[in-house]
């Protein structure tokens, strides 16, 4: 099998891929190349897609040992596209954004992350980019469960439009905090307040973040006996031992947080043991 008519094969074939990058190229290069050596007719075009963020190909022949290893091939490419990251082709995983899935690497994946910062002027940037001043702010608004802001300034109120920040982005709630009272209605204002001076110390991430029952920081529920939890310093080991290994990179992402203070002699229930033997279980 000459090698030019192999290369002229993966070289006509790749655009017939739609993916959303360049990152799988390489994958998509000697995918072709195995279906190339492993029997199927190059004359034929061979066609696939980026979809759930795996790479998907389906081929048919009419004979069935070469249908076999066709779907081999394609069988491993899709389960290397897993860990391949679609933009760049670094060791990557299927993440889950605004509920599309899609495998990235850590750092694509924290750069489709929504980021809210907020600098010593004031400056309030969202992805990277300041997009307005606290000080221009006129009015704020936030749902009944604090989970969404809405800041209004001048300008965006006369052309109707806000600047919308979620709770599930780092730093809401100290932007939160950080909005000025009397621009939001009376109702709400205590509610904001009530949340604050109300937040007890997390015994599992180590935040004072725990409101009612639930964690604004780690997400986790309180230990409650009632809920079947178990036996409270298990749970909590256990609670302690998936933030430690941030399977879903949720850690990482949240590293610059500054929403919550910090609880003082926070404790570490696992051991090194409870580590391994965890790690067993889950990998
Ligand atoms: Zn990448
Ligand atoms: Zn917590």
């Amino acid at each position: 099998m000459k090698q030019d008519d192999i290369n002229s094969f993966i070289e006509r074939n790749l655009k017939n891929f739609s993916v959303n990058s360049t990152g799988w190229n390489d994958l998509i290069r000697q995918m072709l190349f195995e279906l190339a050596v492993g029997g199927w007719n190059m004359k034929n075009d061979v066609f696939g897609k980026e979809k759930f963020g795996e790479l998907r190909c389906s081929l048919y022949s009419e004979n069935e040992e070469l249908n076999v290893t066709l779907k081999i091939i394609t069988d491993k490419y899709l389960k290397l596209s897993q860990k391949t990251c679609e933009i760049c082709g670094g060791e990557g995983k299927i993440r889950t954004i605004s509920s599309w899935q899609t495998t990235l690497c850590l750092s694509h994946f924290l750069d489709q992350k929504p980021m809210i910062e907020i600098d010593n002027d004031l400056n309030i940037s969202h992805n990277k980019k300041t997009v307005l001043n606290i000080q221009d702010i006129i009015k704020a608004e936030v749902e009944f469960d604090l989970q969404t802001l809405e800041l209004y300034t001048k300008a965006s109120l006369d052309s109707d439009e806000s600047f919308s920040f979620s709770s599930q982005n780092p730093n809401y709630y100290l932007l939160l905090k950080t909005i000025p009272d009397h621009l939001f209605s009376d109702d709400v204002r205590e509610n904001i307040s009530d949340l604050f001076r109300n937040l007890k110390d997390c015994e599992i991430c180590g935040y004072k973040a725990l409101h009612e029952n639930s964690c604004l920081r780690c997400y986790n529920e309180e230990w409650e006996d009632s809920k079947g939890h178990g036996e409270k310093s298990d749970y909590i080991k256990d609670c302690q031992m998936d933030i430690f290994i941030d399977e879903d990179d949720f850690e990482k992402y949240f590293k610059n947080d500054r929403s919550f203070e910090k609880v003082i002699d926070h404790q570490i229930l696992f051991t090194y043991n409870d580590l391994n033997e965890y790690e067993k279980l889950l990998f």
